[in-house]
């Protein structure tokens, strides 16, 4: 069974103005330090307040070892003519540590294919950042018994361009299960049905890299709260959670946080 230290991850997705972002920003800090909770916390902000955030963290003296920040999107380009776009390394700048690549709103909203979430897998670790890699079935797929099936795929191809980087450094990749049709409806996955896939997860793993991969951490996410967030994390090989909507409220995302 794999346990390690726990990581809270709050993903603010399209979310806030400047003004609520930092607003937000004090009060979870102002609470963390209150509530001294024993996971490691992870921000996600929209990519244009980062500098706000991290001012924030800075003033607060929180080490961002503490409360580290990351990007909830890369483009899969190095640099160049791509308007719009931001790169991992653009995210160093504001002190990212962390890329988040394949969440279910960029495969199945924007339509970023298996090809396109391997290669932003492959330069977020070039850019040594810890790359979370969000897998995770639609309804349909889970209806059908898919489940298994379409992690094994994303797994596989999400790694295929990144196989020695990833078996050079484990502790660089995050792996967060979470079915589509958890995420933002309030319906989580059932224990069981959590526990099953990230021992999957965890088999997958093993077998596509050829050895024994239990350092490498799994968070679930999907309709994560103060009310099932206990339960979820106290699961086997469960080490931590990627929260949406409840990470919007200070005051339940540090209850999730000290639910460990
Ligand atoms: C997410 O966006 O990754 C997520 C899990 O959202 P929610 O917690 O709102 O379901």
């Amino acid at each position: 069974m794999n346990k390690q230290k726990y990581l809270i991850a709050a993903n603010w997705k399209q979310n806030g103005d400047v003004k609520s972002a930092t607003k937000l920003i004090n009060d979870i800090v102002k609470l963390y330090k209150k509530n001294q909770p024993k996971c490691d916390v992870l921000i996600l902000p929209p990519a244009i307040y980062l500098s706000t955030i991290l001012s924030r963290i800075n003033y607060y003296k929180i080490p961002l070892k503490k409360i580290s920040l990351g990007i909830q999107n890369i483009s899969p380009f190095i640099e160049g003519a791509f308007t719009g776009e931001l790169s991992a390394n653009m995210s160093k700048d504001f002190k990212c540590s962390h890329a988040l690549i394949g969440h279910s709103e960029r495969r199945h909203v924007f339509f970023e294919d298996d090809k396109t979430i391997a290669s932003k897998t492959r330069l977020s670790l070039e850019s040594n950042m810890i790359t979370i890699l969000c897998v995770g079935e639609t309804i349909t797929e889970y209806n059908k018994n898919l489940t298994k099936k379409v992690i094994f795929r994303q797994l596989k191809s999400a790694l295929s361009k990144s196989l020695e980087l990833f078996k050079s450094d484990h502790s660089k990749v995050i792996i967060a299960y979470e079915p589509v049709w958890a995420i933002g409806t309030g319906k989580s996955a059932s224990l069981d049905d959590i526990v099953n896939i990230h021992a999957y997860i965890y088999k997958t793993l093993n077998k596509l890299l050829g050895t024994d991969h239990h350092m490498i951490k799994i968070l679930y996410g999907g309709s994560v709260n103060n009310n099932n967030a206990s339960s979820i994390l106290k699961l086997p090989n469960v080490n931590g959670a990627l929260v949406g909507g409840a990470s919007l409220n200070s005051k339940k995302f540090i209850d999730i946080c000290s639910s460990i």
